[in-house]
């Protein structure tokens, strides 16, 4: 068996003449960028995510750049942003002129850490933008009552967090912006680059519209200067055909969290995601913490599967963050998870039979040797 990390083609398989019909739509309408496409899916998005208000953009990193704009973020501020993420996270703050603060994670979560929070904020924070890590909700509340207390803004990045809950409440009821990405790997991915910003405040959620669309009041009217970050009809057409399947989507990356979890149960050597009672993982990626594991990585190569590491270098780590004069050991949780965590193929057209192989792989490998545990 051959296991790939994900397989956006058997997707595209499954709704091959909608997405086809879709595109040849938009095309003989000429609804190239923004217009009625992009409406009809700014309207079935903020629905989805219970919100009032979603305004597509360009990209997810732009999303997060427009989001902190609109709220004022800029030179002289400062944004409190995860040790792990990916880097948009942290370079949209740069983007805006303001300085990226990094804050460790919870060794259980790999989010955020809420009590490591306070010690960042002083009288230049102006927001801190919780990462949904893998999928995993952050602690919106125990992060929220911080912000509210310090009188911050709440970015939140759900670039791998689409139709992640907390006790069966949208993550819209949380915060002040949500920022979105459709990269094709995504949860809800388009067939380019595309990202949406999601709020309920209808004041924000025009100023966002305008700084995405050169300050634009109407087509040469120009109110500030916002730049081009437009989301396309293509785009917009085909995530509105995919967000039918998203529930269903979700889902099926839920099942096969399920299996891997009971699978993995008692292989010492592994560490499996966090679960509680409440937090509805949306599962963008499988992430285990492994013994030994660029060898297990190695193993699974050989026996055909593919895996990832997200990410292999904490953000303050990077060679980009070194004007910040950080030590790894600034960040001891996410500095050490550099080598330990390992995301295991995870996509809804996953079978049972391909989790057993990748489990049993896993399983095999562990086997062969006295390990020491992480837990
Ligand atoms: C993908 C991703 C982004 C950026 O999205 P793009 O659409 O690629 O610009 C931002 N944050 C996180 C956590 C991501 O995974």
């Amino acid at each position: 068996m051959k296991i790939p990390f994900v397989d956006l083609r058997e997707q595209y398989n499954s709704i091959r003449t909608e997405i086809d019909t879709a595109i040849q739509e938009v095309i003989e309408s000429c609804a190239f960028i923004r217009g009625k496409y992009v409406q009809d899916f700014e309207l079935s998005f903020a629905s989805y995510c219970c919100a009032k208000y979603c305004i597509g953009v360009a990209n997810g990193t732009d999303a997060l750049f427009i989001g902190l704009r609109a709220l004022g973020v800029g030179r002289g501020d400062e944004v409190v942003v995860p040790a792990n993420s990916f880097v948009a996270t942290s370079e949209a703050v740069t983007m805006t002129g303001a300085k990226v603060v990094f804050t460790d994670c919870h060794p259980d979560t790999y989010n955020m850490e809420p009590t490591l929070i306070r010690s960042k904020i002083n009288s230049k924070t102006k927001a801190i933008i919780p990462v949904h890590l893998y999928g995993q909700p952050a602690d919106l509340g125990a992060i929220c009552a911080i912000a509210e207390e310090h009188g911050l803004k709440i970015v939140q990045d759900c670039a791998q967090a689409h139709g992640a809950q907390i006790d069966g409440r949208h993550l819209s009821h949380y915060g002040d912006l949500l920022c979105f990405s459709f990269f094709p790997a995504k949860n809800l991915g388009a067939y380019g680059d595309a990202g949406a910003v999601v709020t309920n405040d209808g004041e924000l959620a025009q100023k966002i519209a305008m700084y995405s669309n050169h300050g634009r009041v109407s087509k040469y009217d120009h109110e500030f200067e916002g730049i081009n970050s437009r989301m396309d009809g293509l785009q917009a057409a085909i995530l509105s055909v995919k967000l039918k399947y998203l529930p269903e989507w979700t889902a099926g990356r839920r099942r096969n969290a399920s299996l891997y979890d009971g699978m993995l149960a008692d292989v010492s050597g592994v560490v499996r995601p966090y679960r509680k009672e409440g937090l509805a993982h949306s599962y963008h990626l499988y992430v285990i913490r492994a013994t030994d594991r660029d060898d297990l990585r190695a193993w699974l190569d050989k026996h055909n599967i593919a895996s990832g590491v997200h990410y292999p270098i904490a953000l303050p780590n990077l060679t980009a963050y070194r004007y910040l004069g950080h030590n790894p050991e600034d960040f001891p949780v996410a500095s050490s998870y550099q080598s330990q965590i390992l995301s295991l193929p995870m996509y809804p057209e996953m079978s049972p039979e391909m989790i057993g192989y990748v489990a049993d792989t896993v399983k095999e490998f562990y086997s062969r040797k006295t390990i020491k545990s992480l837990k």
